[in-house]
């Protein structure tokens, strides 16, 4: 009998196991399509200077707007994205629409890009960049490329070789979710940065906890002396803003200020004048 029920679980686990593989496989090909018929869409997070709350541009965040599943968020399809390859594709068609998109915004709005690790190590990576910036007529010093610690851990030397030709272009590269890698510290001694984003799970901690108000002051002096500009991710009250103000953290992103919204709404805004039109101080060229 015991026999009879083991069999009996085993059978149950196999037929899970065959529906998640089934229903992977599945997901994946609805990806493959939705890159190519377009249903990943970029949407835009304000970034604004400190303390002014100007708009000086906005964050390139990946939806999929599914068919019947609604809108979904990058932890549903960026991890499959990596795994199967399509996410150079992805990318650059994001990137091609996103330039599409903001080449008729004000030029002193910019834009920042997320780069998956595996890109980075790719040597072509900055030739289809400029590709896709002279195909938008969108100018590299409007762009910033973001990436995380994970695109500098398997080949230093790739690495800088492709942050040195995007730089040589003309293109800002921020060091993403700083405070969350291993090795922090020894990614800055090796290679040259513009900007540090300050992650989230800092920020939204800053008025709760004095150590991690101390860890986040240290960070943005460690920027400071480093010639890098600092950007705050996840910023959610007033509170946070006027403290990192305070210990001159140079930009801030988060809820308070806007929540990702599709092109239209970025251009109702601009439309209403909710957005400085003119005049606003960009992000400084700093340090190159
Ligand atoms: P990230 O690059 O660190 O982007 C910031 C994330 O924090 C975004 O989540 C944004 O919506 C969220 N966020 C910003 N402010 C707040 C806030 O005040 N409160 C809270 N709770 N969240 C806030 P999102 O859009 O879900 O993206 C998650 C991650 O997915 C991104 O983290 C980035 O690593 C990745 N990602 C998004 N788009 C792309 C893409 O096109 N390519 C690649 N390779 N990765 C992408
Ligand atoms: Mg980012
Ligand atoms: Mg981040
Ligand atoms: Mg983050």
């Amino acid at each position: 009998q015991g026999k009879r029920e083991g069999r009996g679980t085993f059978r149950v686990f196999e037929d899970s196991m065959d529906t998640e593989l089934r229903e992977r496989a599945a997901l994946e090909a609805e990806l493959r399509e939705a890159v190519e018929s377009g249903e990943i869409e970029p949407f835009y997070q304000p970034v604004v200077s400190l303390p002014g709350r100007d708009c000086v541009g906005f964050e390139v965040l990946a939806r999929w707007r599914h068919p019947t599943r609604g809108l979904l968020g990058p932890n549903h399809f960026i991890a499959i994205a990596e795994e199967t390859g399509m996410i150079a594709d992805l990318s650059y068609r994001l990137l091609r629409q996103a330039c599409r998109d903001a080449v008729s915004w004000p030029p002193h709005l910019q834009l920042a890009v997320n780069i998956a690790p595996q890109q980075f190590q790719d040597r072509g990576l900055a030739q289809r960049i400029l590709g896709i910036l002279a195909e938008t007529g969108f100018s590299p010093q409007r762009l910033e490329v973001e990436i995380t610690e994970s695109a500098l851990v398997q080949d230093l030397e790739a690495a800088r070789a492709t942050l040195t030709s995007l730089q040589n272009l003309g293109v800002r590269i921020a060091l993403d979710d700083f405070g969350t890698g291993y090795s922090s510290l020894y990614h800055l001694r090796e290679l040259k940065f513009d900007k540090l984003k300050i992650d989230r799970s800092y920020v939204d901690t800053i008025t709760l906890s004095e150590e991690r108000a101390k860890l986040v002051d240290a960070i943005i002096s460690l920027g400071r002396s480093l010639g890098l500009v600092t950007t705050a991710e996840g910023i959610e009250t007033d509170a946070s803003v006027d403290w990192l103000s305070g210990q001159g953290c140079d930009f801030g992103q988060g809820y308070l200020f806007g929540k990702p919204m599709p092109k239209e709404e970025v251009d109702s805004m601009l439309k209403a004048g909710a957005i400085l039109q003119q005049d606003a101080p960009g992000i400084p060229a700093k340090a190159r």
